[in-house]
């Protein structure tokens, strides 16, 4: 007698349907013993089934983050319950709340360990775009500014039924990688991420030549900026314009375009 419990079998043949190859058939008598897949199902299986996130939060969605691993709402289904404290063993980097000028380069430096491969979920509206705080002085506006983001998941807060659904999405973008094609297996293909730097405002190292152009171009006619802004003062137009620099910044400007000078001459 079967000790096998009825509907089994059709259990078992639908669980398995999506991993099954579509072109090569296994015969009826070998069904129940071999499975023919790709090499691109298996692996990206295996990747979508325990990718581990990284233990860190930022503001209150980091509390719906929270949720959504506790047992009401269990994120162990998806094999993601061990939240990492080390970027190293990290696979997902959830950006969970309002990002700062001051953490943005914190952010950047751990996705930067993290190893390959790795994907970043935006969840909230402030890590997505600023949220409420958007053009604040200390907030930047949105965290795809500096790192690549795979899933954005809006919502002030995002529910922890929403931030699954964005793990789901994410589990479909796995899907569809093909191990011939992922970046992490080319060469000079997986990019650095430059740290941005926090001065007077954070800034991307990539644009230092544009800054520095127009810092420049700004510094070689001073007079220009100034009697624009007198004529708008002139005019009682409110300025919104940069007010004037210190007589110590011009020096320093001057200094930086005689070195820029000295550079492009050698
Ligand atoms: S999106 Fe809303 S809930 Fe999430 S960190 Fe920003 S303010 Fe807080």
């Amino acid at each position: 007698m079967s000790t096998v419990p009825a509907g089994f079998r059709q259990l078992k043949d639908q669980q398995i349907q999506p991993y099954l190859h579509e072109t090569i058939v296994v015969p009826d008598e070998l069904q129940s013993n071999v499975l023919v897949t790709t090499l691109d199902k298996v692996y990206n299986w295996s990747r979508k089934s325990s990718m581990w996130p990284l233990l860190f939060g930022l503001a209150c969605c980091a509390i719906e983050m929270i949720a959504t691993a506790a047992s009401r709402y269990d994120l162990s289904r998806f094999g993601m319950e061990v939240m990492r404290p080390s970027p190293r063993q990290s696979d997902l980097m959830i950006v969970s709340g309002t990002v700062t000028k001051k953490m943005v380069p914190a952010i950047v430096r751990i996705y930067n360990q993290m190893a390959e491969p790795r994907y970043v979920l935006s969840m909230g509206a402030c890590a997505t775009g600023g949220g409420p705080f958007k053009e604040g002085y200390n907030v930047v506006s949105g965290i795809d500014k500096y790192i690549p983001v795979d899933v954005y998941v809006p919502g002030c807060p995002p529910t922890p039924e929403a931030l699954m659904y964005g793990i789901l999405k994410l589990h479909e973008k796995v899907e569809r990688q093909s191990i011939t094609t992922v970046a992490w297996y080319r060469k000079d293909q997986s990019e650095f991420v430059p740290v941005p730097r926090l001065g007077p405002d954070i800034f991307d190292p990539r644009q230092v030549e544009l800054i520095k152009e127009h810092t420049l171009k700004a510094a070689a006619a001073p007079e220009a900026g100034q009697k624009k802004r007198s004529a708008e003062a002139a005019g009682g137009a409110a300025s919104e314009g940069p007010r004037e620099i210190s007589s110590k910044a011009k020096q320093r400007m001057e200094e930086a375009r005689r070195r820029h000078q000295a550079k492009q001459q050698a």
